[in-house]
């Protein structure tokens, strides 16, 4: 029988595990904090940082927001930055990303000290993650690793196909899969034949941000499919098409004017895989715990609690 592996699920598992680790630093000292760097107006930034802080709130974290205007300058924002790395009641720094084409997102994210690097995607803690030595994780691919621990997927000696090499989640997942013995193929936009080589995946992840590209020629039956992508879809055909003129998800279109759909053909998934991530539910809900994580992590190391 096929098995949906339930984000949400998981996401409570991750966050009711935390809330005891945050009573307990709050006793002893203060309450983790996390500031959330949030540049300008951006719609779908704006929803992403009121879950995050919402999160906090819900856990018990001390959650600091910073607003910057759209124009603010990068030296303005390392300036910021420099700021929240020496405020001693904050443990976690995340800047939201994407941030405006003028400001040098490299310098801005270098900038985070390495011991505040919440979302885990400082040089140093890079360099942690290739070595296999304990840091923040990035929080997508270390939200599937929880994922496929607690439902007992094995990995040890298993083909792994990631289509993907991004650094926030292709590149990480490759690693943390390859240091939990998987044998690990990476595939690109420059990939020759993408669909032969994720057709010899035991477990494959999709995260290329292309709409239910990932059809049955690209799925081994009984294979492990986790999809990362979140795309929206507007044009009526297309969604008739990619969800078998599902009248819910039709009527969803008419009523919100987009539905959101993975990198995997959601039929053909439910199909052929043993075990799969729905989207929504799947990954989505492991981001935010896994940062949650991240933060209580960095807070009981800066105050020596645990
Ligand atoms: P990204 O930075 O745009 O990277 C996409 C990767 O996919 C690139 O490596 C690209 O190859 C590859 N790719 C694109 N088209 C391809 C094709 N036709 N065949 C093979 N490879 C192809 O995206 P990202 O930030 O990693 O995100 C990927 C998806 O995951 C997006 O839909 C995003 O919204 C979603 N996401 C979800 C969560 C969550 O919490 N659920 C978190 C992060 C991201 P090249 O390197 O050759 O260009």
């Amino acid at each position: 029988m096929t098995q949906v592996l339930d984000g949400a699920k998981v996401r409570q598992e991750i966050l009711t595990e935390l809330k005891p680790r945050v009573v307990d630093l709050t006793a002893a000292s203060r309450p983790p904090g996390l500031a959330v760097v949030l540049v300008g107006n951006d719609p779908a930034s704006e929803i992403y940082v009121r879950g995050k802080v919402k999160a906090c709130a819900e856990l018990g974290i001390f959650s600091q927001q910073m607003s910057p205007p759209a124009s603010v300058t990068t030296d303005e924002l390392l300036g910021l930055i420099e700021n929240l790395n020496d405020q001693s009641n904050i443990d976690g720094i995340l800047v939201q990303m994407p941030l405006p084409s003028h400001v040098d997102s490299r310098r801005v994210l270098e900038a985070v000290s390495a011991d505040k690097d919440a979302d885990g995607f400082h040089p140093t803690n890079v360099g942690h993650l290739v070595a296999n030595r304990p840091a923040a994780r990035a929080c997508t691919p270390a939200g599937i690793m929880e994922m496929l621990r607690r439902y007992n997927i094995p990995i040890a000696g298993r083909k792994a196909v990631i289509a993907g090499r991004s650094d926030i989640v292709g590149k990480p997942m490759a690693l943390m899969l390859l240091h939990e013995h998987a044998t690990v193929t990476i595939c690109h936009s420059k990939t020759s034949n993408l669909a032969e080589e994720c057709q010899r995946a035991d477990i494959l992840v999709a995260a290329m941000g292309r709409p239910a590209l990932v059809t049955r020629e690209f799925i081994k039956p009984g294979a492990v499919v986790i999809d990362v992508g979140m795309n929206r879809l507007s044009d009526p055909a297309t969604v008739a098409r990619v969800f078998r003129d599902s009248p819910e998800k039709l009527a969803t279109l008419e009523r919100k004017g987009s539905v959101l759909v993975g990198d995997v053909d959601p039929a053909d998934m439910a199909e052929i895989a043993s075990a799969y991530t729905p989207v929504p539910g799947g990954v989505g809900p492991l981001t935010i715990a896994m940062l949650m994580a991240n933060t209580v992590m960095l807070a009981e190391k800066r105050l020596g609690v645990r």
